[in-house]
């Protein structure tokens, strides 16, 4: 496993030193993922997300068990025209888009590698795949006693997002995760050019 001066680097987990508060606490939600190897990164920039969760590619089609994953994070991301950089992420947003997150990782430990593969592929080509797959990160986190930092993670995107009072609305009633609602924010300002 790669590491670095700024990283902490536990039994199976690599973390950054900046966000090691916010996925311990995210992680303290889910004792199932104690013995999964996971590795938070930050990166320059991710494509449209703030942050991706997915397999090492090198452990796709071992044992589920021995799998192991990866969690790139962006150093800033926009909404709109801003930039934040992520130490002016508030805390509670950031455990909560880590929460999402390992979300993803509950969802990808059922499948085989197989199927791994398929999910990337459909993720890429259908939009009602990935509402469907962004719902059930969703709904593990909440399962696992999330909610109000998912929440906290939406309330951030859309008070920072110049969006009218009825679309907020909606948004909040919706049962959206936090890509889902970047998306959908970059769609309403930047409607050329979308998948
Ligand atoms: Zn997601």
């Amino acid at each position: 496993m790669k590491n670095n001066d700024s990283s902490m680097n536990f039994e199976n987990k690599v973390i950054p030193e900046a966000i090691l508060k916010e996925v311990q606490i995210a992680l303290s939600h889910y004792p199932d993922l104690r013995e999964t190897p996971i590795e938070f990164r930050f990166k320059k920039k991710i494509r449209k997300s703030f942050m991706q969760a997915q397999p090492k590619f090198s452990g796709l089609f071992k044992d589920k068990k021995n799998r192991s994953y990866l969690i790139m994070i962006s150093e800033s991301f926009h909404i709109e025209n801003e930039e934040f950089q992520i130490s002016e992420i508030p805390s509670e947003v950031l455990i909560g888009w880590i929460g999402h997150e390992l979300g993803h990782i509950m969802d990808y430990q059922e499948r085989s590698g197989l199927n791994l593969l398929l999910f990337g592929i459909k993720y890429l080509t259908s939009s009602g795949f990935i509402k469907e797959a962004e719902r059930a990160a969703d709904t593990f986190a909440v399962n696992h006693g999330m909610g109000n930092y998912i929440l906290a993670t939406k309330d951030f995107i859309i008070n920072h997002a110049h969006l009218s009072q009825l679309y907020k609305d909606r948004i909040k009633r919706l049962y959206l995760s936090p890509d889902e609602i970047l998306n959908l924010v970059e769609k309403l300002h930047f409607p050329e050019g979308q998948l």
